[in-house]
């Protein structure tokens, strides 16, 4: 059986100038919130792929990604010009092990994102599993500026049909008043902020914390939760920390 799928676009959402979610039709194998597939287009001779979150709950169709465009970018530029009927390749097999299999119990589960990071987290929160498995959800969502608050009417609806669960809290880098690098996710974990806002505890009796997005702020969060006592979950050894980097 072939590796790819041949998927056609049913919808390109526009969030701004540079953010999107395409809405696919293509049947794929069954997959876990949490997982990516690659998607794939032909340019110039040669397919062209790379890995993306589903945005999806499993079984829920059309599929969904939520994309930035990276400027001279081989594959995101093109695919923010789809239009709908277009023919995009999608891998059959989704993978990832970005999912709640693998974190541990706790009171209270993070997810901190940056930017597209959001999506994954959008498949966690739509899957049944979490709201049954932790009492508190806090989801911290890093962007640039108010304009790339994607998905916030689903959120809000979301702690509607979860209330006193489900807090979003979000991390504005670039207001318009200016740069405010005080305002990143590290450095509001590493002064109380971000717990005083959630007003939750982050300690590794407490917590699992789920990191996805930027490298930078994966790596610069992780040294800030081992100042508080937390570490990396690792198969044969169980921690608080389970990460997922986009490059
Ligand atoms: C497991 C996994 C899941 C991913 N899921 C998503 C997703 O859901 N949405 C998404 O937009 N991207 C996602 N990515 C990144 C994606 O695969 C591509 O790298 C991205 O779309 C850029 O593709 P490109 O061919 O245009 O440029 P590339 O040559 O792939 O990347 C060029 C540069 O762009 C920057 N970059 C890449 N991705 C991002 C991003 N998401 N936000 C900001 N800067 C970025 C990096 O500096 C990178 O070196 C994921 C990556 C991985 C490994």
């Amino acid at each position: 059986m072939s590796e790819w799928v041949e998927g056609r676009v049913v919808e390109n959402r526009r969030w701004t100038d540079e953010l999107h979610s395409l809405l696919i039709e293509a049947e794929i194998d069954t997959f876990t919130a949490g997982q990516f597939t690659r998607l794939a287009l032909d340019i110039d001779g040669e397919r062209i792929a790379r890995p993306y979150s589903l945005v999806n709950a499993p079984g829920e169709q059309p599929l969904e990604f939520y994309f930035i465009t990276v400027p001279k970018g081989p594959l995101s530029e093109r695919l923010y010009a789809l239009t709908p009927g277009a023919p995009i390749w999608v891998a059959r097999k989704p993978a990832g092990h970005f999912t709640l299999a693998n974190v541990p119990a706790a009171k209270t589960l993070w997810l901190l994102a940056t930017g597209t990071a959001l999506g994954v987290f959008v498949s966690l929160l739509k899957s049944g599993e979490l709201w049954q498995r932790f009492e508190q959800v806090i989801l911290v969502h890093g962007v640039r500026s108010d304009e790339e608050k994607s998905y916030a009417d689903l959120l809000a609806a979301m702690a509607d049909q979860h209330p006193g669960c489900f807090k979003v809290i979000y991390s504005v880098t670039r207001p318009e008043s200016g740069a405010r690098p005080e305002d990143r996710i590290p450095v509001m974990i590493a002064d109380g902020r971000l717990q005083a806002q959630a007003e939750a505890a982050l300690t590794p009796e407490s917590s699992q914390v789920m990191i996805c997005g930027n490298p930078q702020m994966v790596n610069d969060t992780l040294t800030q939760l081992e100042i508080l006592g937390m570490r990396k979950n690792r198969s044969r050894q169980p921690g608080h920390i389970t990460t997922e980097k986009y490059w």
